[in-house]
């Protein structure tokens, strides 16, 4: 995936909510939403004109696809997919994107943010169902075991990942064995579940367009 090498956190101040992109800095009074909770740039403190339908639904698809780090192409295709899946299509997608390997990682509590758990995955720390596995963008499935391979398991970014995860806990539908040095992916979350503020019924409607 294309990389953002910009500065991440106008894209907080952008969509004017905290996207946790920044791992524990996000967490502390350095977070930047904190200090200047209004859009970045030269016009940023001004009110402006009501936005448009269409440019609402467009911030919301843009805020989900940061958020995950997904780009637009990719994210068509998760569209796709949710469209064909039986249920409501916008909870459908954001199943898809929970399933995906990097958010997986970093809802394990491995990673302080998605971008650093697909900085780890592509170097190989981790093993699916016992297998090396290097793709962030693979979707896992009910009943798949995450593991951290041996050689990865003494290092200091696992330790501080670990005491980072017991801070900010584990969700509901993953099961992690610190002892073991994995996580099982107990189940598709559902919809209350995911406290992330998103209305992604405003991104089925600029799709259907
Ligand atoms: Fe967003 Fe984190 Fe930066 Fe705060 S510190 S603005 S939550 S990326």
């Amino acid at each position: 995936m294309a990389k953002n090498n910009g500065p991440v956190c106008r894209l907080c101040r952008r969509d004017g909510i905290k996207l946790f992109l920044k791992g524990e800095r996000c967490f502390t009074d350095k977070c930047a939403i904190e200090r200047r909770a209004y859009a970045p740039g030269q016009h940023g403190q001004r009110s402006g004109r009501k936005p448009t339908e269409y440019a609402v639904q467009l911030r919301e698809k843009q805020k989900v696809k940061r958020i995950y780090g997904v780009l637009e192409r990719q994210f068509r295709r998760y569209f796709g997919l949710a469209e064909r899946m039986k249920g409501v299509t916008g909870e459908n997608l954001l199943q898809i994107l929970e399933r995906r390997f990097d958010n997986v990682v970093y809802r394990m509590g491995l990673a302080t943010s998605r971008a650093e758990a697909r900085h780890l995955v592509r170097h190989g720390h981790f093993t699916v169902n016992g297998r090396k596995n290097t793709i962030p963008a693979s979707l896992l499935k009910q009943g798949d075991v995450v593991q951290v391979k041996e050689k990865a398991r003494k290092s200091p970014w696992l330790q501080k990942a670990f005491e980072s995860a017991e801070r900010h806990g584990v969700p509901e539908w993953l099961k992690l064995e610190k002892d073991k040095f994995s996580a099982a992916f107990l189940a598709y979350p559902m919809r209350d579940q995911l406290t992330l503020p998103i209305n992604e019924q405003l991104i089925v409607e600029l799709y259907s367009k």
